[in-house]
């Protein structure tokens, strides 16, 4: 019986890591994988999750389970971030449950939308590879439209086409701030516009907000979705602190709800609970727990702020390198200074990526997706130098 089950492709991403761990060159660069590094190539702990560690190690004196929600501190101390500090539940419309990651966020958050009768999802596309996966394997029909058109803009008309063709009732994916991969954002006026759009045609908006912080700040990298949930009357929300507070393999994620009222809440959540508990039971608690201690303590919360804005400053000034580069070839086309978070792309060709790989040793996803974190003022000349050899005639 088990034969049946046909070898399936690796993920071509993960795949990358392991040829560039195996690739000799002493000057290679690594832009794969979507994780923060800094100038010297690290990817360090946070400080404010050393502290916020420390004081779990000392303080926590069981691991006895929790429940499907997770831990419902963690949940709630990220509202203000998340949602505003004035009103950070919206009136009680708002309430969440802990998930794995931002991928087990985005997982139930879609699981709970064909639970309430969902059967369509319009998304930009590229986006996040797992996005689509996701979708399938739940059985959901996707309709893609073009997030961005040929000069590295947010392709508004292919937006609002998309809407309009959308019957009521469907959902729409959107990624809240940093898209992965283009690194194209809404700007505050488009999406004031979409807001509209969505309220007037009742569709049901999915945010994905997986790295809050990373592009301009986390007020700043909040306007869409507080715009948005300002609007309509129903929402779902799938966020990561993987990012955000550096805690990628300890799988730190949270979905939340908003209804139009707050009595309806509870329920609505009793059902990721149900979901949760058939697929993981229940949340890992360890990177939620020093989340939560970050949250509730000034003075970590500063420490964390000022962390999350020294990486800005990092991939800004990267940006504005590979901006200012002016290269021939590819590189000087692509706005990468107006871009925001971990991910561009350079419009290379595959045999291009393969080029920059076999010749220069320049990792990159196949799309030619770069993590621009991956670059250091060290390595920035080779990386436009390789692009200039690969994309001459
Ligand atoms: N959404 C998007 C758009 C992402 O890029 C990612 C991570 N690559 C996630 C969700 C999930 O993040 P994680 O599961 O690592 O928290």
């Amino acid at each position: 019986m088990l034969t049946n089950l046909q070898q399936q492709p690796a993920d071509a991403l993960l795949a990358l890591i392991k040829l560039h761990n195996n690739d000799p060159r002493a000057d290679k660069i690594d832009l794969g994988v979507g994780v923060y590094r800094t100038d010297s190539g690290a990817t360090p702990v946070f400080a404010c999750i050393k502290a916020a560690e420390k004081k779990l190690l000392e303080t926590q004196d069981s691991k006895a389970y929790l429940g499907p929600e997770g831990d419902m501190g963690f949940v709630h101390a990220l509202m203000p971030f998340v949602f505003g500090k004035n009103d950070p539940t919206l009136g009680g419309r708002i309430d969440g449950m802990q998930t794995p990651g931002g991928t087990g966020a985005v997982r139930l958050a879609l699981a709970l939308a064909k639970r309430a009768g969902i059967k369509r999802l319009w998304m930009g596309t590229p986006s996040w590879p797992n996005h689509a996966q996701i979708v399938a394997d739940l059985g959901l029909e996707l309709q893609g439209f073009k997030h961005s058109s040929k000069g590295g803009t947010v392709d508004m008309d292919s937006l609002r086409f998309a809407i309009e063709q959308a019957g009521e009732g469907d959902a729409i994916l959107l990624h809240g701030c940093c898209h992965n991969p283009l690194g194209i954002d809404y700007s505050n006026a488009q999406w004031d516009e979409i807001a509209g759009l969505l309220k007037a045609k009742g569709l049901l908006p999915i945010i994905d907000l997986a790295y809050q912080g990373l592009g301009h700040g986390m007020e700043e990298d909040a306007y869409g979705l507080r715009r948005v949930l300002a609007e309509v009357p129903e929402a779902l929300i799938a966020y990561s602190c993987d990012k955000n507070f550096g805690l990628y393999r300890d799988r730190v994620g949270a979905v939340y709800v908003m209804m139009e009222s707050a009595d309806q809440v509870q329920a609505a959540l009793s059902n990721g609970h149900a979901l949760a508990r058939a697929a993981w039971s229940m949340p890992p608690d360890h990177g939620a727990a020093a989340v939560r201690l970050v949250l509730e303590d000034e003075a970590l919360v500063a420490l964390w702020l000022g962390e999350l804005d020294e990486m800005r400053d990092r991939m800004r000034q990267v940006r504005g390198r590979l901006a200012a580069a002016g290269t021939a070839g590819t590189v000087d086309m692509i706005p990468f200074g107006s871009q925001n978070g971990l991910f561009s792309i350079v419009p290379l060709t595959p045999e291009q990526v393969l080029a920059m790989r076999e010749k220069h040793g320049v990792y990159m996803a196949g799309t030619g997706r770069i993590n621009v974190a991956g670059l250091t003022m060290g390595n920035i000349d080779k990386f436009v130098a390789a692009v200039a050899d690969v994309t001459a005639a």
